[in-house]
């Protein structure tokens, strides 16, 4: 398992319990979808409403599980989680629908992977509140309507896109988590390290910040490694120094970039002098797969502009050059 990794992993799951903002005041960052939140809510308890469905996309690690959390204790609710790939048969979803409680929140995390046949009972669940059940068959079957109480649905999924239009079109409001900037990371380092009851310096907390790749977990995550590493050596508080030390020995450098990221970006630089390059003769070259280069190891490095897209193939840039203090090779 990668510690660059935004994906939820079983070590963090008992810290992050414990991490978890309760309300948007403790939310750091993400300001856009915040003030848009804040908005709604505060209208739809005016108008003593259930909140329009909302739907959260970004990368894993983002906020969109807290965010979802985050409405339901807003609005004074209950929130109920589940997810598209625990949710197998239709009926399995009509029964969390006709539990729900008027204006509780359900949760359905990686809402894409929804069977469709299941996706299908939610159309007239999120547009009606109601449920549109077939009893018996052949040619006795009939369907009844089931009456639902108001709920709020938020979805939440990587990538908008992957959602079909029909189910896209049902969410009232579309919120769009973004890579955190460094100074909100910092900010969540040093609450982190507030609840650890551990000090740390401002210079470190910005050093692990830096190196988080735009994601809360990771930070969460590199702070909990460094807090030991410095426990050990038996510091008060954490230090600029042990952070750098700490993380070299995570093998985490300066952009956040792990041995696999390096593997790849040199892989380009030494075996295709920098590219362009298909993305199967890399997967060739560096024994990975071609599918997971493209969704797991490639995005950070394309946002963060280390590599990009040409109709020729990948190709890295000055900036992976100028990163591993390799001179650019003339055009
Ligand atoms: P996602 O559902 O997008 O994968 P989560 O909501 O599970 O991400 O967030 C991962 C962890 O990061 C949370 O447990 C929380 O501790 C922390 N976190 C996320 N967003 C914030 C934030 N805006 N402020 C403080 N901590 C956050």
């Amino acid at each position: 398992e990668r510690m660059i990794s935004g994906e939820l992993q079983e070590d963090d799951q008992s810290m992050e319990l414990s991490l978890r903002p309760i309300n948007l005041a403790q939310y750091i960052g993400q300001d856009k979808a915040k003030g848009n939140l804040r908005i709604f809510i505060e209208a739809a308890k005016m108008r003593n409403e259930p909140l329009d469905h909302v739907l959260l996309y970004g990368p894993p690690g983002l906020g969109k599980t807290t965010l979802a959390s985050i409405i339901a204790n807003e609005m004074g609710v209950q929130f109920r989680t589940t997810s598209g790939p625990a949710i197998e048969r239709a009926g399995d979803l009509a029964a969390i629908l006709s539990s729900l409680e008027a204006g509780d929140v359900l949760f359905i995390d990686e809402i894409h992977r929804l069977p469709r046949a299941v996706e299908e009972i939610l159309y007239p669940a999120m547009e009606d509140f109601c449920l549109d059940i077939v009893i018996g068959s052949g040619s006795s079957a009939r369907s009844v309507r089931l009456d639902l109480p108001p709920f709020t649905l938020v979805g939440a999924t990587t990538r908008a896109g992957l959602l079909t239009a029909p189910l896209r079109d049902r969410f009232g409001v579309l919120s769009r988590l973004e890579y955190y900037e460094t100074k909100d990371l910092c900010a969540i380092v040093e609450r982190t390290a507030d609840i650890f009851q551990v000090g740390i310096e401002k210079e470190a907390a910005t050093e692990i910040a830096r190196r988080s790749r735009g994601t809360p977990r990771i930070a969460n995550r590199l702070l909990k490694r460094v807090r030991d590493i410095s426990q050990v050596k038996g510091e008060q508080i954490i230090s600029q120094q042990t952070t750098q030390t700490a993380l070299e020995m995570l093998q985490v450098d300066a952009a956040g970039l792990d041995h696999i990221d390096h593997k790849l970006l040199i892989g380009i630089i030494d075996g295709f002098n920098g590219g362009p390059v298909g993305l199967d003769t890399i997967s060739a070259t560096i024994g990975e797969e071609s599918q997971t280069i493209e969704d797991v190891y490639e995005p950070f490095l394309l946002q963060t502009g280390f590599i990009q897209r040409t109709p020729r193939g990948r190709q890295v840039t000055a900036k992976a050059y100028h990163h591993f203090n390799r001179e650019v090779p003339k055009a």
